[in-house]
């Protein structure tokens, strides 16, 4: 299943956009480190009722701080009327700078609503990507009906991209207490099946920092296009899914991980101490 060495899309930043100076904070720190893509979700659908992100007046401010400085925007949608507000506040823009990512989460399986917003978006701007997340139960043929929802309602295949994000582990064994479990082998078979690229969501499998390094680790040895990993500039104030979301520091040691440069670095530095000897 190991692959060779490729360079893979990295989405990376908070949970969810909760001021501008967070999200200028995170953007500088990424720009810093080669990541071109920001996620800030602007909509943040809840366990129990709480504060459920800015909604459609963060849109603004999310394009404002990453689009003119040459970073791409991502944030889930839940519905045609979030699609739709993305679509026209990207039209301000030129074609070559209206660039997003939007996704669907692992809870919005309305199949109805995901073809609505396949059509406003497929009628958007051409360098509008669309991510959907596998179903939060463990059910590859859902996952898959996902895809030819997508398409049926002309989605073009070139713009679609999946997310494997872990299945609710209901009474399963969960040693390490992961928040949702990973199926590796299921998501390179929806991989195959689809001949899209898939991603990874580490946080949301996680649900802890170092549990979102340590499934880093094992999914590197499969082949996986990109990942999606939550970080934020100061995870214990963060006001959703503090757990999981990564310091700058976690992230950088992550980043090694994703670009298979860990092992190369052990191995350099297991070399020069033979050399010393
Ligand atoms: C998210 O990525 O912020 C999110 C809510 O994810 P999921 O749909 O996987 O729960
Ligand atoms: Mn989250």
């Amino acid at each position: 299943m190991k692959k060779e060495k490729k360079e893979k899309l990295v989405i990376a930043g908070p949970c969810a956009l909760e001021s501008k100076q967070q999200l200028r904070e995170v953007a500088l720190m990424l720009k810093a480190l080669g990541v071109n893509h920001i996620r800030a979700s602007l909509w943040k659908p809840r366990t129990s009722p709480g504060w459920e992100g800015t909604g459609a007046i963060g849109l603004s401010t999310l394009l404002e701080e990453t689009l003119a400085y040459g970073l791409v925007p991502a944030s889930e949608i839940l519905s045609a009327e979030h699609a739709q507000l993305a679509v026209q506040a990207l039209q301000r823009y030129g074609e070559e700078q209206a660039k997003m990512v939007l996704w669907l989460g692992a809870r919005n399986q309305n199949h109805l609503e995901q073809k609505k917003i396949a059509k406003i978006l497929a009628s958007g701007p051409k360098a509008v990507l669309l991510m959907f997340k596998n179903p939060m139960w463990e059910d590859e043929r859902h996952w898959m009906g996902i895809a030819e929802h997508l398409y049926s309602a002309g989605f073009p295949m070139e713009r679609l991209m999946v997310c494997h994000r872990g299945f609710y582990p209901g009474k399963q064994a969960n040693p390490i207490g992961l928040r949702n479990l990973p199926d590796f082998e299921m998501a390179m078979r929806v991989k195959a099946k689809s001949g899209l690229p898939m991603l990874l969501d580490p946080s949301h499998i996680g649900g802890s920092s170092q549990n979102v390094i340590s499934i880093c680790q094992e999914a590197s040895q499969y082949d996986f296009d990109g990942y999606m990993v939550e970080v934020h500039t100061n995870p214990s104030v963060a006001k959703t899914d503090a757990k999981q979301q990564l310091t700058l520091a976690e992230f950088e040691q992550v980043l090694k991980i994703i670009r298979e440069e860990a092992v190369l670095e052990t191995t350099t530095k297991c070399s020069m101490q033979q050399m010393a000897f």
